[in-house]
């Protein structure tokens, strides 16, 4: 057996969920004696696809194809597919992205795989079978799967396993690989992005806003904060249902679930619904006037008060110390 970890480019680069996936999938390696291979699909410069190995790749495969430069989930699902079967690969690791929430089930069904989706720690291995920890109702609850498939597929949520350098020296090789044309049933034909807008599911920093902004007419600071911060904005359900925000921006249960490393929250009640969506982000701020909101409850840091005051505060703090 070996394992195969899908190292996702944004733009050309990766991101530290995917440093986290490679020192997650090379703790599986570890636990089972076996390699590591990672495999990347896109334009990605060869520095940036030997990083992976500072992070315990064996071997990183690249497949550069004009096919696939943008993302294609049934395309990009049949890649792995065939790395995985090529590299004998019992265990694939996916990050649990925006993208890759859809690839994980599809690369899954191509291998007759069992599927862990929404990992948050390694596996406890246990007479061949893995046994994973994963979030369960929206990231209300755990629930420990037992996957007794010979192939397994685990998604790890980001922010949930540590980066661990580990230098290997890997080599790059590339991976020839034909596709056919029902990979690309649905075509990315563009992708359209706000102007100077940091896309919301896969960014590092967010500032959201809620109900206590009171209006649209006071999104200026949540916008000038963002941009100060390089943050992509975010909003409550109802600030979108009133068509203050689009609802692109809608994070929670029934909008984006986002995983960024720290998540702002301004006059946000902190409803179940709504933390769904955040509840992996690595540290969460929270403005609120009132004490009692239950956000207060997720909150690494909070600060008590109005918004309207405390928000012009802390961007004149972050200009300050731009300065
Ligand atoms: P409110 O609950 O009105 O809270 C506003 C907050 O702002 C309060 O805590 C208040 O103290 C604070 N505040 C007011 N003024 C100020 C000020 N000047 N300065 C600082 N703080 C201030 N919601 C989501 O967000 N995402 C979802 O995906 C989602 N899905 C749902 C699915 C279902 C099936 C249902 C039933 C509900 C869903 N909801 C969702 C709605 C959710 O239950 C809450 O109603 C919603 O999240 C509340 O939004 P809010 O916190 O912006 O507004």
């Amino acid at each position: 057996m070996s394992v195969l970890v899908y190292a996702e480019n944004t733009g050309g680069k990766f991101k530290k969920s995917v440093y986290e996936a490679v020192s997650y999938a090379r703790a599986i390696a570890n636990q089972n004696n076996t390699t590591l291979t990672a495999i990347s699909i896109g334009d990605v410069s060869s520095d940036e696809l030997s990083a992976l190995g500072n992070y315990g790749a064996h071997k990183i495969l690249n497949v550069s194809n004009g096919q696939l430069k943008n993302f294609v989930n049934q395309a990009y699902a049949a890649v792995l597919a065939k790395a995985a079967e090529a590299e004998q690969a019992d265990v694939v690791v996916i990050s649990n992205t925006f993208s890759g929430r859809g690839l994980a089930p599809r690369v899954a069904v191509k291998l007759s795989a069992g599927i862990a989706d929404g990992a948050v720690s390694l596996p406890e291995t246990a007479d061949g079978k893995f046994i994973v920890k994963k979030t369960a109702f929206s990231g209300k609850a755990f629930a420990m799967v037992q996957l007794t498939s010979v192939n397994i597929v685990i998604a790890l949520i980001p922010n949930s396993y540590k980066v661990i350098e580990n230098i290997t020296n890997a080599v790059t090789e590339d991976f020839l690989v034909e596709t056919k044309e029902s990979d690309f049933k649905a075509m990315l034909k563009e992708i359209i992005k706000s102007a100077d807008k940091v896309s919301l599911p896969d960014a590092e920093i967010v500032v959201s806003g809620g109900r206590g902004l009171k209006g649209p007419e006071n999104w200026g600071m949540i916008e000038e904060l963002a941009g100060l911060l390089g943050a992509a904005t975010a909003c409550s359900k109802p600030v979108s249902d009133a068509g203050w925000r689009s609802h692109s921006e809608h994070v929670g249960q029934t909008g984006i679930a986002v995983s960024p490393n720290l998540y702002i929250a301004i006059g946000i009640s902190g409803a179940i619904q709504h933390l769904a969506g955040i509840s992996s982000s690595k540290v969460i701020v929270v403005i609120n006037k009132d004490a009692e909101a239950p956000f207060y409850k997720v909150a690494d840091y909070g600060i008590v008060g109005d918004a309207f005051e405390i928000v012009p505060k802390l961007i004149d703090a972050v200009k300050a110390y731009k300065a």
